[in-house]
């Protein structure tokens, strides 16, 4: 039985300081600022996860919030910007599709693109879906700038990869700025109400002792508060995500910096590239029933396309989620709250939307039954639609060469997926569910890229002629074709906001 906590609350403690930790600190200070005070407890010795490099565009709201200075933020942090994700040799080995921020075509009424294009290809039209998609053309052209259209299907939204220390450091400075106070330690012991359950203080090895009134578990995979001190409990969903191991090492960087991040399916796993602006991150993800640690780097390792600039670092993960994320006095945000592999760039995301819900639910007048429910049924809802995505990537795959790929193909789905899944094939029919993060062009991009293609179209295509659909869909290649000319480099991109930066500082 949860015994509320009738007080109000004022201090703030966020146990632990990687992306997490000071992505909290920065936005609570920020958005509630003088109403509460924030010590944020981390420990040098301990250190963070070091990944966590590739982002999505909603990024971009976390850095309007705080106030932050593009150019700046690109300089400080190394960062290059994200179009898209390529996927290779996720379908069969040699193909490869892009998963891109924009959306192919252009929405119609009540009815998505992609029908009228299904028809289309039906009678014979070569072009790819993605011919019509402004991110997919930048991307492989290597292209970008930020384009203010009236029409948004003219816009190139973007996210960023960014060095995940330097993103950490970046945050912390911005939130000392802000008051919060950050202390140097270990935390040794966690101190409980006897009566309540309720976390009262942290107990740090130095003897220092940090009260507080809601406590924010930062501490990464241990989840040292909500699981080490509460036991909340974890929901593990490895039967049906099983990769359960990362290697990650950073590499030369290349010439030509890519403005999207690679997935490189392998026999049991897949490989990430993230291109930042003094080197590339790289990570083999995998699961370790299919295939041991030391063939996995083998593999990282001779899959680099330049030299390595370091020793593999191996980091075990369950996937899943906590199954309380707010307990009692403590809300778990990171890595601490549950674990979504980096496929889609994730949890960054979860981290901001996590935040982000409890700044709307913030029990200023005390914790209370119905705001921790309210809570977690919208971080539960969040956690299982990311986790059906994911697993829809692995899922459909044509892989036959591959044990790993070939019992992803026959793994016993949730009914939402499974549903999501036949009304595609069977009708075209994409329904977002609501708050899904990802729209319907997300998952139509990964089902079609992975090769499903629906049977049929929607009727209302019917009531245009087939001449007015060939003239529509030459116009609307025309019309994303056009701007690609125009549009620097990324690398120039890149190279300008960096030179800006510096002019700024003279
Ligand atoms: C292989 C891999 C790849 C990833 N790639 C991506 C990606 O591309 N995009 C994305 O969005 N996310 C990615 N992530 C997730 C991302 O790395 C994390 O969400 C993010 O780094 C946040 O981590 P965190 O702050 O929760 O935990 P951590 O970085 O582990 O930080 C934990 C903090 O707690 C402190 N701490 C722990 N114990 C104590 C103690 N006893 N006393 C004091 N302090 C303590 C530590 O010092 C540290 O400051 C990836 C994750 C993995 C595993």
């Amino acid at each position: 039985m949860l015994t509320p906590l009738k007080k109000s609350i004022n201090r703030v403690v966020i146990a632990g300081g990687g992306t997490a930790g000071w992505l909290a600190a920065s936005l609570l200070k920020k958005l509630l600022g003088q109403a509460i005070e924030i010590t944020l407890v981390e420990s040098e010795a301990i250190g963070t996860v070091g990944v966590g490099e590739a982002t999505i565009p909603p990024i971009r709201l976390v850095n309007q919030v705080l106030g932050i200075d593009e150019a700046q933020f690109i300089h400080d942090t190394k960062a290059t910007v994200k179009l898209a994700i390529r996927f290779e040799n996720w379908k069969t080995k040699g193909e490869c599709y892009y998963h891109t921020f924009g959306a192919p075509g252009r929405s119609m009424a009540f009815c998505h693109f992609h029908h009228y294009w299904v028809k289309a290809r039906q009678q014979g039209l070569m072009n790819d879906l993605w011919d019509y998609d402004l991110n997919y053309l930048a991307a492989e052209a290597g292209k970008f700038a930020q384009i203010n259209a009236k029409d948004p299907v003219l816009e190139l939204p973007f996210a960023y990869h960014f060095d995940a220390s330097l993103y950490a450091q970046y945050l912390r400075k911005l939130s000392e700025q802000m008051g919060v106070v950050r202390v140097e330690g270990k935390i040794a012991r966690v101190q409980r109400c006897n009566d309540s359950g309720y976390i009262q203080a942290l107990h740090l090895e130095s003897g220092e002792v940090i009260d507080g009134d809601l406590f924010i578990d930062c501490t990464g995979f241990k989840g040292l508060l909500i699981e080490g001190a509460l036991g909340a409990g974890y929901d593990d969903w490895s039967h049906l995500l099983p990769c359960d191991s990362a290697l990650a090492v950073p590499s030369e960087r290349h010439e030509k910096t890519a403005p999207y991040t690679r997935s490189i399916a392998h026999d049991a796993g897949w490989q990430w590239r993230i291109p930042l602006q003094h080197r590339n991150g790289n990570g083999h993800v995998y699961s370790s029933r299919y295939i041991s640690d030391d063939q996995a780097c083998d593999t990282l390792l001779s899959n680099l396309d330049t030299k390595p600039l370091g020793d593999p670092k191996l980091i075990k993960f369950t996937t899943g989620r906590r199954r309380k994320q707010w307990y009692k006095n403590v809300v778990a945000v990171g890595l601490s709250s549950g674990f979504l592999e980096p496929l889609e760039s994730t949890s960054i995301h979860l981290i901001q939307s996590a935040i982000v819900r409890l700044i709307q639910l913030f029990p200023h007048n005390g914790v209370t039954k119905s705001l921790i429910d309210e809570y977690n049924k919208q971080s539960e809802l969040e956690f299982e639609q990311i986790r059906d995505f994911l697993v829809l990537h692995y899922v459909v795959n044509e892989r036959t060469d591959s044990a790993f790929f070939n019992d992803m193909r026959n793994i016993t789905l949730p009914d939402s997926l499974a549903h999501k899944i036949e009304l595609f094939k069977e009708n075209g029919v994409l329904q977002r569910e609501q708050n899904d993060l990802f729209l319907e062009s997300s998952w139509l991009q990964v089902l079609y890229g992975q090769g499903v293609m629906p049977k049929d179209y929607h009727g209302l295509v019917n009531s245009v002629s087939d001449a007015q659909l060939n003239q529509m869909l030459t116009k609307l290649l025309e019309l994303k074709r056009e701007p690609i000319a125009k549009l620097p480099s990324h690398d120039d991109y890149i190279n300008g906001m960096v030179a800006k930066y510096k002019r700024s500082m003279k």
